[in-house]
């Protein structure tokens, strides 16, 4: 047994994802640690109080959404080898759902990109960030190329 016993790896779907992934398969592979998957979308504007009855709640653009994540999810996870149970795909803000699938699973190390969709121009993405500070675990941030 290793230093950790079961990894979560936040995955936003961007350009650089792979490399991430393929850090953590090796880190869980040498920790010999259980490996899971999350990922979150977005607050959907849809679903926003403070759009009130213009835009319509359109359940089925939600599901339509909802697929289209859980089938790039299982395509990462299907790399990495993770089965169903430990694939999460959450609604809701990622920081906060990324933290309480970890809490919620026993989850001892959190890996996440440095940066992805909201935090090019930054040291620290706003998503690492927010996990890093609300995580009562450790937090692994992969740095990304900053092109
Ligand atoms: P950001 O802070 O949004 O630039 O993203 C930094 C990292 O946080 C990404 O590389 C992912 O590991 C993670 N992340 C960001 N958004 C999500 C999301 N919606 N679902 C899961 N992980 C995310």
């Amino acid at each position: 047994m290793g230093l950790y016993k079961h990894i979560l790896l936040a995955a936003d779907f961007t350009e650089y994802g792979d490399e991430v992934a393929n850090k953590v398969k090796e880190l869980a592979e040498t920790n010999q640690a259980q490996l899971s998957i999350v990922h979150v979308i977005d607050n959907l504007p849809i679903t926003d109080a403070v759009y009130g009855p213009i835009i319509p709640f359109d359940g089925d653009l939600t599901m339509q959404l909802m697929d289209a994540a859980k089938k790039r999810l299982s395509k990462i996870a299907d790399k990495l080898g993770i089965d169903k149970n430990n694939q999460f795909l959450e609604i809701g803000s990622p920081k906060f759902e990324i933290v309480r699938v970890a809490e919620e699973n026993n989850v001892d190390l959190i890996v996440v990109g440095s940066h992805g969709r909201h935090g090019l121009a930054l040291l620290l993405g706003s998503t690492a960030n927010g996990v890093l500070h609300h995580a009562s675990c450790d937090v692994l941030a992969v740095r990304m190329p900053n092109d």
